[in-house]
């Protein structure tokens, strides 16, 4: 993905920055004490103060650890650029580890600067009992360009690959009480030689076409994409172009668990795997971390390691897209 050209050219916006789950908290705290006259009513105040910790403590949180021992499994395969060896390993991969799932391959032929190129998107489909779909998605190969310099995309790939086979874990074995989720890892996002809009996508662009023609987009309550958000320095901006309603739950979602600070401090057009669907009128979300490394240093280097993903950071992905797809459920 890439930031949208417009954005390029001007210093990063700011939205209004919220306020901390903490920053909040302590607000409230501090205005009841003032309007709190009875001693009594201060200690059920401190009391209070004193268990909730405890109890946001106690809420379930999804298996970060596990999304991040499948990104390491897949960064070992090594780089997987399009037509790369590598390419093949993590199609196997992707086949084996679904293979007692509703599995499709989706292959196709991209018109790439190089010429034709077989692609392959792998969307995985879990049954749920209302009449609809949402869509969780991640690209999942590595930076034709990059082929040279061991590039691995753990951040860029491989991390919100891990993350939505940990999300199958959870999703896995029983008819979903809502709406059916389909995961699905595209191809060919990354640009085979300079991103425009004709080189870039490929498989996002190809299974938005298609699933416009056979009526399968009229199906999709939301579409939600995650890109880079693995990053141990966790800062998901808000992508301008994604559908507000559906921004809204995920802040929601954040908020439960106290992730405020973590999500849309900052906004900005990206130019990513969400666009097929925006344009064709599907609620979208891009959730991307576009901050990676000091003045993004990280972004599509060698320095894309493991080393600079972690298991908390995947956490709170998995958490929120989990409490996400809960409040889709219920609208
Ligand atoms: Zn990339």
């Amino acid at each position: 993905m890439r930031l949208a050209p417009a954005r390029l050219r001007h210093p990063t916006l700011r939205a209004p920055s919220l306020p901390s789950a903490a920053a909040d908290f302590c607000g409230k705290g501090r205005k009841a004490r003032t309007s709190v006259r009875f001693a009594g009513a201060r200690l059920i105040l401190f009391t209070l103060l004193l268990f909730v910790p405890f109890a946001l403590r106690a809420q379930p949180h999804f298996n970060g650890a596990k999304a991040l021992d499948y990104a390491r499994q897949f960064v070992a395969i090594g780089p997987r650029w399009v037509t790369s060896p590598g390419h093949l390993k993590a199609e196997a991969f992707l086949r084996d580890h679904f293979q007692h799932d509703q599995l499709e391959e989706d292959t196709f032929t991209a018109n790439t600067p190089i010429g034709p190129v077989a692609m392959r998107n792998f969307i995985v489909r879990f049954p749920g009992k209302k009449d609809g779909v949402i869509v969780l998605s991640t690209h999942y190969e590595t930076n034709y360009p990059l082929r040279n310099i061991n590039f691995v995309g753990a951040n860029d790939g491989a991390s919100t690959t891990g993350l939505l086979m940990a999300i199958a874990d959870q999703i896995r074995g029983k008819q979903l009480d809502g709406y059916s989720v389909w995961l699905v890892f595209f191809d060919g996002e990354e640009a085979i030689q300079t991103w425009s809009a004709s080189d870039s996508t490929y498989g996002s662009r190809h299974l938005a076409a298609k699933w416009g023609r056979d009526g399968t987009l009229a199906k999709i309550k939301a579409f939600m994409l995650a890109d880079m958000i693995g990053d141990k320095d966790l800062d998901i901006q808000r992508e301008t172009k994604s559908t507000g309603w559906l921004v809204d739950l995920v802040r929601q979602a954040a908020h439960k668990y106290g992730y405020d600070r973590y999500f849309f401090q900052t906004e900005e057009a990206v130019e990513d795997d969400h666009l097929a669907f925006v344009e064709r009128g599907v609620p979208s979300i891009d959730v991307i971390d576009l901050d990676y490394g000091p003045n993004n240093s990280y972004h599509h280097t060698a320095q894309d390691t493991l080393d600079k993903i972690s298991a908390r950071s995947l956490t709170i992905d998995g958490d929120v897209f989990l409490e996400t797809i809960r409040l889709i459920d219920l609208r």
